[in-house]
């Protein structure tokens, strides 16, 4: 539940994040991405920032913000460098699991842990053969007096190698009818007192083109127990539901990255254009130039106003599946797109790693991938408008 916050509020958090960003996100982001190194400073600073509870509420210890300035937040750290800002949106999908289907004793364990970053991680949904279709998961998890033991392997998992906890989706009906309602989803904390992973559990980190710098990997459970007493709202056969929930903020989230990466790229482009010359003027003076830097900037505007529609309905409560997609669509394919067009405003310069443009370019097509596919956006907007439009 998002707290009651006046403009002044919401000016002075954007305004601290603003002097985050530039003073220690910034600067290191073109050297850890080539050294695909974790910026553990950034976490204890965000721990600082409240971060890890943006989303939670003031009652489990966490800030409450609602989704139109939790959006403004994570474009401002994506227009700089979008992988952390993975750092606490994973574990806050995971957070948003647990404060909206899970029981009070579990919200309480939980929640203030999570909030203060002393619990940090993610959710593990996708496997080798499923990914868009989360009802094809192979993994089980089957009930063993006052513990479950999970079986099955996870893979793509952010958070999972650094954190220390995660929402793990698992079979415990294997003959359900529809498959989703076989499905449960557990709260899974993977180290033990001294940060060691516990007995059943492997996790090998990823290569990845880019979103480097924060560890994606694939996480093995081997007869690995976990507490009855952490199945999500401690019902079976609600995990596909519990997981999809998630989706609406889950969105608008990785819209904002989307539209930060797509922000980031048309300032680094504009400044260029302004600073590179040929046949004696800076190339923004050519219309061939202008005519990108009018589109990215159209197209970032865009998607700023879409997440800020989807952002306000869910902070409203109401429903927002359509609005959530669309700004997540359109998010995600600006942040491809100026990403994209900023390349060739630099010319050879942009396949230079000196040059923080190939990260953005290198970031940018996750955006379009997580949180479901753009080819599953449009299919569920198209869905939606259907619904909408009948007779
Ligand atoms: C860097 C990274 C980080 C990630 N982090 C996480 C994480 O923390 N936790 C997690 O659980 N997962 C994570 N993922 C996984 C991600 O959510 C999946 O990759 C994504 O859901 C797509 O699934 P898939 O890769 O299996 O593709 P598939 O589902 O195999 O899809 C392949 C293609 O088919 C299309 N397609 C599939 N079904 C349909 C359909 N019905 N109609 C039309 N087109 C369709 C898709 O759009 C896509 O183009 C991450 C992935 C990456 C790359």
């Amino acid at each position: 539940m998002s707290e009651l916050w006046s403009k002044e509020d919401e000016q002075a958090i954007l305004d601290m994040i603003e002097r985050w960003v530039e003073q220690d996100v910034r600067p290191i982001a073109q050297e850890y991405d080539q050294a695909d190194k974790y910026p553990h400073q950034l976490v204890e600073q965000m721990k600082d920032l409240g971060l890890f509870g943006a989303t939670i509420g003031q009652d489990y210890g966490g800030m409450g913000l609602p989704a139109t300035i939790y959006a403004k937040i994570v474009l401002k750290v994506a227009s700089a460098w979008m992988a952390p800002s993975g750092i606490f949106n994973s574990h806050l999908i995971q957070a948003s699991a647990i404060e909206r289907a899970g029981t009070e004793e579990q919200k309480s364990r939980f929640l203030p842990r999570m909030a203060s970053g002393e619990l940090r991680g993610g959710i593990a949904l996708t496997e080798p053969n499923a990914g868009t279709d989360l009802q094809a998961i192979r993994g089980t998890a089957v009930r063993d007096g006052e513990d479950y033991i999970l079986n099955g392997t996870k893979t793509w998992i952010t958070n999972s190698l650094n954190g220390n906890s995660l929402a793990v989706l698992m079979k415990t009906d294997a003959k359900a009818v529809p498959a989703h309602k076989g499905t449960s989803m557990f709260i899974v904390e993977t180290k033990d007192a001294d940060g060691n992973f516990k007995p059943g559990i492997k996790v090998s980190k990823l290569k990845k083109l880019g979103y480097r710098s924060i560890d994606t990997c694939e996480v093995v459970f081997e007869d690995f127990r976990v507490p009855a007493a952490n199945l999500i709202g401690e019902v079976e056969g609600k995990g596909f539901i519990q997981a999809l929930g998630g989706l609406e903020l889950g969105r608008i989230n990785v819209a904002a990255r989307g539209a930060g990466i797509a922000k980031g790229a048309l300032d680094l482009a504009v400044r260029y254009a302004q600073e590179r010359e040929t046949f004696g003027k800076a190339i923004c003076n050519h219309q061939a130039i202008q005519l990108k830097l009018g589109e990215m900037a159209v197209q970032v505007e865009a998607a700023r106003l879409l997440i800020e529609q989807a952002a306000a309905k869910f902070d409203a409560g109401e429903r927002c599946d359509m609005e959530a997609g669309m700004a997540k669509y359109a998010g995600s394919e600006a942040g491809v797109f100026c990403a994209n067009e900023a390349m060739r405003i630099f010319g050879g310069y942009s396949y230079s790693v000196e040059y923080d443009i190939e990260r953005y370019y290198r970031d940018a097509m996750l955006m379009c991938i997580g949180e479901g596919t753009n080819e599953m956006q449009r299919i569920i907007i198209a869905k939606q408008l259907i619904e909408r439009y009948k007779i």
